[in-house]
């Protein structure tokens, strides 16, 4: 019997060319997440710590290197080129940042508004 938490679970989880990890959820749903969002949201003590959350470097040229399950709720990513292994995502995280990334704009960029 399957549990029901209201969690979802990956059906399907990709690599694409080291830069995007192609998630395919058990309802369907697809989503994309960048190697440099997913960096920026490693929930491991070390990226945690290492800075205020304003000044939080997030890596551009960030690869995702390797991916291996943990357990049956997380996934453990290896990030190029600096190697970075300690980050475990737990699915219900992914399926936020999916989620999440959704709803912001493609555009990263604030754009000021002038006028004249
Ligand atoms: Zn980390």
């Amino acid at each position: 019997m399957p549990y029901n938490f209201g969690m979802h679970e990956p059906h399907r989880i990709e690599l694409e060319g080291g830069t995007t990890l192609v998630i395919t959820w058990d309802d369907g749903r697809v989503d994309r997440l960048s190697s440099a969002s997913l960096r920026s949201a490693c929930p491991c003590a070390t990226c945690r710590n290492a800075a205020p959350p304003t000044a939080l470097s997030i890596v551009p040229d960030s690869t995702i290197n390797d991916m291996s399950m943990v357990g049956a709720y997380a996934i453990n990513l290896v990030f190029s080129p600096d190697g970075h292994a300690t980050g475990i995502f737990p699915f219900p995280l992914l399926r936020m940042l999916g989620e999440d990334s959704s709803h912001k704009h493609p555009s990263g960029r604030n754009e000021e508004q002038g006028s004249g």
